[in-house]
């Protein structure tokens, strides 16, 4: 259609860039934003174009709420497959009793996992937001700091590892009644036995979140939280490349609770067009070419580390378990600010984070988070990883020419192109042409 729908019936027959050439404009930018810049943003990825097109699909328009089988609405056969094959497929995946696959984010996942367990006022323990913690573990601002009574663990000054010491003494003085382990900025593993142990010590429940590693886990790279922890939550949209969403694995016996918080406790109806994208995401995961892209990921993950120290860039506990790692900048002319900005100069998105013991506040920062499931995505391989490192170890020494870097980062992203098939679907076609 050549112009713009005045009809209903026109409407009902038009095209996004038909009804709205300027959202699908920006959609087009996106495109071409996404394919043009180095993605280092380690919560980041590319999801595949499989879960593009079931996100983008026709169950958007059904209501769904309730369960499988038990729905407070008619015409559910067919999205009651979907869940019910998307339940199956991560409990298999991740070895787990029960699964809810409705949160709609991370930060659900967390909230029910609360909701299911705890009274407001009870405590919980968990990784200090500077030392790599997430916001729903208890940001003061955040609903989790807000109903509950937070204590935080954190990091030891001298390795920036987990000091499980620490913990197992803060767990005893503050008896929580929830562990939480896992974080946004913690680049090694998590070791869940050591938090099991505390756990039963001081008779609490214990969740991993593992939004971030849940595709290593997947993999089978990192260890399965899933038989040491009470609930395990998790993004789809970080390393386990799926659609942006959230999901919950628990023990039988805290299925009941967890699938009342989601709903009715906290949620109405469920994105089903997500759930089936999720579906899919998670047959993908159990394959082997899933596995070697993880694979990649860390190979990656390590290359990149290790240019960056061979040209003197300080990366925080000297690598990486894991798909990110963190550049310490304290000892450099640089803040976090000024390294992403002058990153997205040359290129290259980036984002600042607090380092532990940071003395910068966070919006500043004395330290970079990066990461490699975005990249290695779109076909990343050591050497291309290694030439990124160059171009940071550029960009963080005097006088770097950040123009002559830009083209060095452009000229790898023409390399490995992104969805180079894109153009054939509808909505990201030639947009407002
Ligand atoms: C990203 C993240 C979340 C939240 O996910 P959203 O989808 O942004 O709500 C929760 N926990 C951790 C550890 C995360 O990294």
């Amino acid at each position: 259609m050549a112009v713009a729908p005045h009809t209903f019936e026109d409407l009902r027959a038009a095209t996004l860039s038909d009804v709205d050439p300027e959202i699908a404009d920006l959609l087009g930018q996106e495109l071409e934003r996404e394919r043009g810049e180095i993605e280092l943003i380690a919560s980041e990825n590319f999801t595949w174009p499989a879960t593009l097109e079931a996100a983008g699909s026709v169950p958007t328009n059904k209501y769904s709420e309730g369960y499988p089988g038990r729905r407070y609405y008619g015409g559910c056969e067919i999205v009651d497959e979907i869940e019910q094959l998307a339940i199956d497929r991560a409990r298999t995946l991740f070895d787990a009793q029960h699964a809810n696959v409705q949160p709609h984010a991370g930060a659900q996942t967390n909230m029910a996992v609360y909701f299911a367990c705890l009274e407001p006022g009870d405590t919980i323990l968990s990784l200090s937001l500077s030392h790599g913690g997430h916001l729903t573990h208890g940001l003061k601002v955040n609903f989790s700091g807000r109903l509950y009574d937070i204590q935080h663990y954190g990091v030891s000054r001298e390795t920036s590892l987990v000091d499980y010491d620490d913990v197992l003494r803060l767990a005893k003085e503050h008896r929580p009644k929830l562990i939480v382990c896992g974080g946004s900025a913690y680049p090694r593993t998590v070791e869940t036995l050591r938090f099991r142990e505390i756990a039963d010590e001081v008779g609490a429940l214990l969740l991993c979140d593992m939004a971030h590693f849940a595709g290593l886990v997947a993999a089978g790279i990192q260890p399965n939280p899933v038989a040491d922890c009470d609930f395990v939550t998790s993004t789809t949209h970080k390393t386990l490349a799926g659609p942006r969403g959230g999901f919950i694995l628990c023990r039988e016996e805290h299925a009941q609770a967890v699938d009342r918080a989601v709903f009715p406790g906290m949620q109405g109806g469920p994105l089903n067009h997500v759930i089936a994208a999720k579906a899919t995401c998670f047959k993908i995961a159990a394959t082997e070419p899933f596995r070697e892209y993880q694979q990649q990921i860390r190979t990656n993950a390590d290359a990149l580390a290790e240019t960056l120290q061979e040209g003197g860039v300080e990366v925080l506990t000297g690598g990486t378990d894991t798909h990110l790692l963190l550049i310490d900048l304290r000892r450099s002319e640089w803040s976090g600010k000024d390294a992403e900005e002058r990153l997205a100069k040359a290129g290259i998105t980036v984002n600042r984070n607090t380092i532990p013991f940071d003395e910068r506040p966070p919006t500043i920062a004395s330290g970079v988070r990066l990461g490699t499931p975005a990249v290695t995505m779109r076909g990343f391989d050591e050497d291309d990883i290694r030439e990124v490192g160059r171009i940071i170890v550029s960009v963080l020494s005097q006088g770097a020419d950040l123009e002559a870097l830009a083209a060095r980062s452009a000229a790898l992203c023409e390399r490995r192109p992104l969805y180079p098939e894109m153009d054939a679907f509808p909505t990201f076609g030639a947009a407002g042409a």
